[in-house]
């Protein structure tokens, strides 16, 4: 049994039944994410476009595919018919940029807000206070359907300390939940990668993003 293989089912077997497991797939080849898939992943998720294009297109309907890099404005309209979700929109201007392409493929594509749980620390995603806002301007386009959140968190040496952005990203998710905003499902709470998966759980998080812990460390490129 190769190493991914055991690694995806000693995964499945520890997590929660009701947490979904994002394996993060940047840098990895074509066979190494076919490995992971034919072990029990169901949900792929890709950093990169030109790195992805050719891995989705051969693995296409053997899972579902998550967009978890920075979105480039210019990569919309190659990113929106290839990804089931996009779990990192941060903009208004970005949001209705995504629903432009989408309603030209006649197609709803699912999203997340990133949060930028960790502020100063932290470069990618909505700051707290403006999350609302978005989660209702988002409601009003008719080409995405706002399935949840997503937070990064800062890199930290010690992990414990990204327990409180977690904690800060659950808080906003229960409020948008319990608000029950016309054409928002706060279904998914994507927190947590290889190192941090287990706090994330604890605080809430239903899908995790994995890597490392599913591929092995990452090769520099040579
Ligand atoms: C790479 C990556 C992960 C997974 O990181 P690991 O530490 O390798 O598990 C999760 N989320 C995003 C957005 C990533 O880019």
């Amino acid at each position: 049994m190769g190493l991914i293989t055991e690694n995806v089912r000693t995964l499945l077997r520890e997590i929660p039944k009701d947490v979904k497991i994002v394996a993060a797939a940047k840098s990895r080849t074509l066979d190494e994410v076919r490995e992971a898939i034919d072990a029990g992943i169901e949900i792929v998720g890709e950093n990169y476009l030109q790195d992805s294009k050719g891995i989705i297109e051969e693995l296409k309907d053997s899972a579902s595919w998550h967009f978890i890099g920075h979105v480039q404005k210019n990569k919309v309209k190659h990113i929106v018919p290839l990804f089931d979700m996009i779990e990192t929109v941060d903009s208004a201007e970005l949001a209705s940029i995504i629903d432009d392409i989408a309603a030209r493929h006649s197609k709803r594509v699912s999203v997340l807000i990133e949060v930028n749980s960790g502020l100063e620390l932290q470069k990618a995603g909505a700051v707290p206070e403006d999350v609302p806002a978005l989660a209702s301007f988002i409601s009003g386009l008719s080409n995405l359907k706002l399935k949840g959140l997503m937070t990064m968190g800062p890199f930290l040496e010690d992990i414990e300390g990204l327990r409180p952005c977690f904690c800060a990203t659950k808080k906003i998710f229960d409020e948008l939940r319990n608000a029950s905003i016309a054409g928002i499902e706060m279904e998914y709470l994507s927190m947590g990668m290889s190192d941090s998966y287990k706090i994330a759980i604890e605080e809430g998080a239903n899908i995790i993003r994995i890597g490392t812990l599913i591929f092995g460390s990452r090769q520099p490129k040579a």
